[in-house]
């Protein structure tokens, strides 16, 4: 079993990984309602342009991510 880590206030989009506030009815980056209330590995992305993770995620806006979803 991973060590699993619940959010701090914090779900996951299951879509794009984008983190937002466990109360958002949608994804402020793609608008999906699909939600992961369990994740992993945040990452803080600025510039996407540069990003290999972001590229490899295929992020698009700046902001807070999870690596890993549950
Ligand atoms: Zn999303």
């Amino acid at each position: 079993m991973p060590a699993r880590r619940r959010s701090v206030g914090l779900k996951a989009c299951r879509e794009c990984h984008f983190l937002n506030p466990v109360g958002a009815q949608t994804c402020g980056n793609c608008g999906s309602q699909k939600f992961a209330e369990l994740w992993d590995g945040l990452i803080i992305l600025y510039d996407v342009e540069q990003s290999k993770i972001a590229q490899s995620l295929d992020i698009k806006k700046p902001g807070k991510y999870a690596l890993k979803l549950y």
